[in-house]
């Protein structure tokens, strides 16, 4: 079965612990495809070159979730020559065989258009930078600041600008549990998945 789930929106907003909770119950693979970027962004050299030679061991270092591999993935992720070095790998992780749920920021406008379930997940953005900061510590108006920064970035660029699909569902988690929005994520693939075996 060929089946994706696309999972887009800003920074901190649950997605992460959305898909991976989506992608364990239905027994899909999961691509963080956040990690691609951050990767480049910290690889250093032409970001160009990074995404096309991109390896397995770039992908497991350790300092990917840092706030300031965030901030260089969003600059890389703003090059278009970067974007399309690695969109082959995306779009073929998304079609592959047995189920994939991929998150990002236009997995359901550019990756996978196709995708059977998008979902857009967002917050406020005190709420991401909030949570954001409780797991990094340090200075939280600071990483507000950093959290919509990166906002404007991602939500301005000209090449695959993050935005919610026409067809996606909107999950705004600013006053919920994750249970609860894993619940409602879960509850749109089961409704997807019904009608793609009627
Ligand atoms: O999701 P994460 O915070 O790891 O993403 C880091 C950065 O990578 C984002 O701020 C965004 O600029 C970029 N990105 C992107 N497209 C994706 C995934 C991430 O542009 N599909």
């Amino acid at each position: 079965m060929i089946f994706t789930v696309a999972i887009d929106g800003p920074a901190a907003a649950g997605k992460g612990t959305i898909s991976q909770a989506v992608a364990e119950r239905f027994g899909f693979r999961h691509l963080d495809t956040g990690l691609l970027y951050r990767a480049v962004g910290v690889k250093g050299g032409d970001p160009a070159a990074a995404a096309r030679n991109l390896t397995a061991a770039d992908l497991d270092r350790g300092d990917l979730r840092t706030l300031e591999a965030g901030q260089a993935a969003s600059r890389v992720a703003a090059l278009p020559e970067v974007r399309e070095a690695l969109v082959s790998f995306q779009r073929r992780f998304a079609r592959s065989e047995g189920g994939a749920v991929l998150d990002g920021r236009d997995i359901g406008t550019v990756i996978c258009p196709e995708a059977e379930v998008k979902l857009y997940v967002t917050a406020s953005p005190e709420i991401r930078a909030h949570r954001r900061w409780l797991e990094v510590g340090g200075d939280e108006a600071r990483v507000l600041a950093e959290v919509k920064e990166r906002d404007a970035r991602d939500m301005g660029r000209a090449d695959a600008p993050l935005r919610a699909a026409v067809d996606a569902v909107t999950i705004d988690t600013s006053s919920m549990a994750i249970d609860e929005a894993v619940a409602v994520a879960c509850a749109v693939v089961v409704a997807r998945l019904g009608r793609a075996k009627a």
